[in-house]
């Protein structure tokens, strides 16, 4: 089988000889390459039995969206409802966070939406339970390819273990929340996970779903504000 490398590098030589020019043939190649790149990191993750959690799921959850996007979303690990349905943030928490993205004005297809864990994470009553240090290091690796596939400029991250993938010291959201991080070049903005949100009444569901549009914002400006660079 052709190496996708090997592969760009024939459609160059063939494009660039029929008159195509470069400049047009490398970006349109790049776009195709990362699609590809992440078709095989999707299979991967399906056939995934890495570690112990795969004895319980009854499915495996890959990163889902636009693979050109400045901005990604990375939220912990699937629930319920995405593990029956095979997608990341489809469920009340997802649902949520769709309509405050449509709010800003981005629709879920313009972006990549993650979890740093593809299998969910149960106790010994199948209810969901945090994923431990050792599991996130482990189902990590996909999450690292997602990132360099994709080179985002923003990650917006979503609860404590979103933000300890990427800074295993933060250890509390209300703390390290309201800031921009870098990692790895990549802008980390950290906010309240959505399902953290729909669990909140009164002052304190108005405070979060403030925080949330304001980081959210702020995520979206910076990967604007790259863009103009
Ligand atoms: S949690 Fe990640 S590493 Fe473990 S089996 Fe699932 S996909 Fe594989």
């Amino acid at each position: 089988m052709k190496h996708v490398a090997e592969g760009m590098q024939d459609f160059y030589r063939r494009l660039t000889k029929d008159g195509y020019h470069s400049e047009d043939v490398k970006p349109a190649l790049y776009q195709v390459e990362r699609i590809v790149h992440m078709e095989q990191v999707r299979r991967h993750i399906l056939n995934c039995m890495d570690c112990p959690l795969c004895e319980r799921a009854k499915s495996r959850v890959p990163g889902t969206g636009n693979t050109s996007t400045p901005l990604m979303i990375v939220g912990e690990g699937p629930g319920e409802d995405e593990e029956n349905w095979g997608l990341p943030l489809v469920g009340i928490s997802g649902s949520l966070l769709t309509l405050i993205l449509g709010k800003a004005g981005i629709g879920r297809e313009q972006i990549y939406m993650t979890n740093v864990v593809k299998c969910r994470v149960t106790d010994d009553k199948g209810k969901n339970r945090t994923p431990m240090r050792e599991e996130t290091l482990e189902c990590g690796k996909y999450l690292r390819r997602e990132l360099d596939i994709i080179r985002p400029r923003v990650v917006l991250a979503l609860g404590k273990v979103a933000l300890q993938f990427f800074f295993p010291d933060m250890k509390t959201m209300s703390q390290f929340r309201g800031n921009i991080y870098e990692y790895e070049g990549t802008k980390v903005v950290p906010t309240w996970h959505p399902a953290y949100v729909v669990r909140q009444r009164g002052d304190a569901l108005t405070k979060a779903k403030k925080e949330v549009w304001n980081d959210l914002k702020v995520a979206i400006e910076c990967a604007k504000r790259d863009e103009k660079r």
